[in-house]
Parts: C-alpha cells; sequence; structure tokens
C-alpha cells in the first residue's frame, strides 16, 4: 500500500476539524497505516499546530517559513510536488483552500485525483472505491480510482468522524529546509476580514437557520418570532443572502460563517454539502422540510415533513405557551 499523508490546514494556531477527521479517513484506506501530516506556515502557530498533530499522526513534517506565511494553494502546491514521494496518498479537506490546491496537485504529481469524498469502500493495492455525492447530496455516486500512481483525495469536512484519541505519539520533523524552490506566479496581498454584522452567529447556542422554502421576504417574520421565542438567532443559507433578504454576515456555509450551535433548526433547507459544511461542532439538528427526500433528512436528529410557513407560527405559538 502507498504511504498515506494528510495535509492540515489551521487558521490562528488551530488545526481545522478536518485534521482530526482524516485520521479515521486514512484508517478507512489502510488501517494499520503509519500515517504522515504536514503542517505549513509561519511562525509560532506553526510548531503548536504541528506538536498537536503529533498527537494523532505517526508522524509530522513541519515546514515553517515565511514563504508560507499567507494561504496561498500555488506556494503550497509546489511544496507538495517538491517533498511527496512517488506514489503516495494525499488528503486534503475539501474546502475552498483544498479545491484550488488539489486538481493541479494531481496533475503535478501524474496521480488520480478524486473531489468530496464521503465514504471510502474498499482499498487493494492498486485501487480504490470511494463515495462522492452529487446534486447537492440527492444522489452518491461510487467511484473506483486507480491509485497505482497515488492520489490526491478531497476529503468532505464532517464526512468522517473525529479521532479523538490522539494517543498516537508521533514524531515531529522540521523539514523547513527542504522546502525547495517555493517561487510562484500568484501573490499574496492583503487579508480582508468578513463582515461580523449586527449580531454574531458564530458565537450562538441556537441558530433557527432559513432558506429557500421560506419563499418570501415577508416571511422571515415568522421564523424571527420562533427565534425570539426559542432565545435563539435567525441565520440562513446563501440563496436568502444572495436574495439580499439577510445579511451576508448570517449566511452559514462555506462561503459563509462557520458555526457551532447546539442546537440547529434547519428550516426550509435542501441541505447541500456547502450549507452543511459551516455547520462544526455536531449539533442537534432539527429540519422542517416539505419534501421528504430532502438530503437534510439524513443528518439531521429530528426530520419534520411540514410546510415551514405552517408549522413555524405553531412551533412559536406551542413554546410562548409553555
Ligand atoms: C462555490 C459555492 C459556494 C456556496 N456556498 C454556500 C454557503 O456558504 N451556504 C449555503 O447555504 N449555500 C452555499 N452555496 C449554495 C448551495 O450549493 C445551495 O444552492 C444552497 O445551500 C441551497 O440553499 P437552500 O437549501 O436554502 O435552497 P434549496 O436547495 O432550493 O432548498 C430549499 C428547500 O426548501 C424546501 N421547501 C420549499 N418550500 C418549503 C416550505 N414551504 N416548507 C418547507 N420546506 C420547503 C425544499 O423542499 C428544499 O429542500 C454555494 C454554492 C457554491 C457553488
Amino acid at each position: 500500500m502507498a504511504d498515506i499523508y494528510a495535509y492540515i490546514t489551521h487558521t490562528g494556531g488551530v488545526a481545522g476539524d478536518s485534521s482530526l477527521e482524516m485520521v479515521n479517513t486514512a484508517k478507512k484506506i489502510d488501517a494499520g497505516a503509519a500515517v504522515t501530516a504536514i503542517v505549513t506556515g509561519s511562525g509560532a502557530d506553526v510548531d503548536k499546530v504541528a506538536d498537536e498533530a503529533a498527537a494523532s499522526y505517526a508522524k509530522v513534517l513541519k515546514f515553517n517559513t515565511d514563504a508560507l506565511a499567507y494561504p496561498n494553494a500555488e506556494v503550497v502546491r509546489k511544496l507538495l510536488i517538491n517533498v511527496l514521494p512517488k506514489n503516495a496518498i494525499i488528503l486534503i479537506p475539501h474546502d475552498t483552500f483544498g479545491m484550488d490546491l488539489s486538481p493541479g496537485l494531481s496533475i503535478k504529481l501524474d496521480s488520480a485525483f478524486v473531489a468530496d469524498v464521503v465514504g471510502i469502500e474498499e482499498v487493494d493495492g492498486t485501487s480504490m472505491k470511494v463515495i462522492r455525492q452529487e446534486y447537492s447530496g440527492m444522489v452518491s455516486t461510487h467511484v473506483t480510482v486507480d491509485i497505482s500512481n497515488g492520489a490526491v483525495v478531497n476529503v468532505r469536512p464532517g464526512a468522517f468522524i473525529p479521532d479523538e484519541s490522539k494517543s498516537v505519539g508521533g514524531t515531529v520533523e522540521d523539514k523547513s529546509g527542504d522546502a525547495g524552490d517555493l517561487s510562484v506566479n500568484r501573490t499574496f496581498l492583503e487579508l480582508v476580514e468578513a463582515e461580523v454584522g449586527d449580531v454574531d452567529i458564530t458565537k450562538e447556542d441556537v441558530l433557527v437557520s432559513v432558506g429557500r422554502g421560506i419563499e418570501d421576504e415577508d416571511n422571515l417574520e415568522i421564523a424571527d418570532d420562533l427565534a425570539k421565542a426559542m432565545g435563539a438567532v435567525v441565520s440562513c443559507s446563501r440563496p436568502i443572502v444572495d436574495a439580499k433578504w439577510l445579511e451576508k454576515s448570517r449566511q452559514v456555509g462555506t462561503s459563509g460563517q462557520t458555526v457551532k450551535p447546539k442546537v440547529y433548526l434547519a428550516c426550509g433547507i435542501s441541505g447541500s454539502f456547502q450549507h452543511m459544511g459551516g455547520i462544526k461542532g455536531a449539533p442537534f439538528i432539527v429540519a422542517i422540510n416539505k419534501n421528504v427526500k430532502a438530503p437534510i433528512f439524513q443528518v439531521a436528529e429530528v426530520g419534520i415533513e411540514a410546510d415551514i410557513l405552517d408549522f413555524l407560527p405553531e412551533l412559536t405559538e406551542a413554546i410562548e405557551g409553555l
């Protein structure tokens, strides 16, 4: 079996949730593999993330250099091309950065590429059968990947259970001197912080989230009423922001905010991976949707088949009566 690597993303000295999830992805590929994590960046944050990753990975390769200070996929791609051995399997989170980094990487490594993997079925020395989702999760596709020349595997955040055991006790090797030539054509200019808006949905315990099923801007009032009754705030899916019915700061998802509530009410939201990618920390999800086949029901603890325009006011009334 090929050597398995995992690329660890991090912000502010904290590794992304995918860091622990990819431990289990790797186990699905090869239960006994000694997996190597790769941590890149500049400064003390990199040292911290690398040391923490060693609790979960057998080996951590740390690249701490100024050229890697900012998340520039072109630089990281060049680094990985320089350091990965032939025929390696590399796991990379399927987020905006991973999507930028991975296809070009697979071409340069002359290895297979498979995006947005949510499951691994069977693996032998030369092939791997994986599960992907299409059409916003309405159908699953099962794909066989030829891994004889290695593979770049983009792993959907949240699809694998995080391995919290942190019992590996691996080693950290500082490979900064071996990064090689990292000159690229894309130059980092500036970081623009996302606007916070009137409420910060990333700090809320209970979110009443509305999607296209709300149908009209005027109907947002019923979500507001429910949120008030529950001591929650209203968040939303992207079409609501695109329609300018709510501020961008209320949008949950890969191109919006990442939220970690305890309870998440998804009202008229289908459950696209871009939306679900913004929900972390395994909240208790209650989905209300009039289409029983909506993908959101696959991840909800409680699924209610109902028209939200009728159901939300009834729920508000019931909660207010308690
Ligand atoms: C690069 C990229 C980034 C993206 N980033 C994000 C992101 O950050 N966040 C995000 O949310 N999306 C994002 N999207 C869009 C995403 O792909 C989906 O289109 C979007 O999440 C769908 O939103 P929705 O579930 O509200 O709408 P739909 O998918 O249209 O679903 C509406 C749901 O409401 C139900 N419904 C309709 N009427 C009612 C009713 N009266 N009562 C009950 N149920 C009803 C329907 O059955 C359906 O399931 C992104 C897309 C791209 C390409």
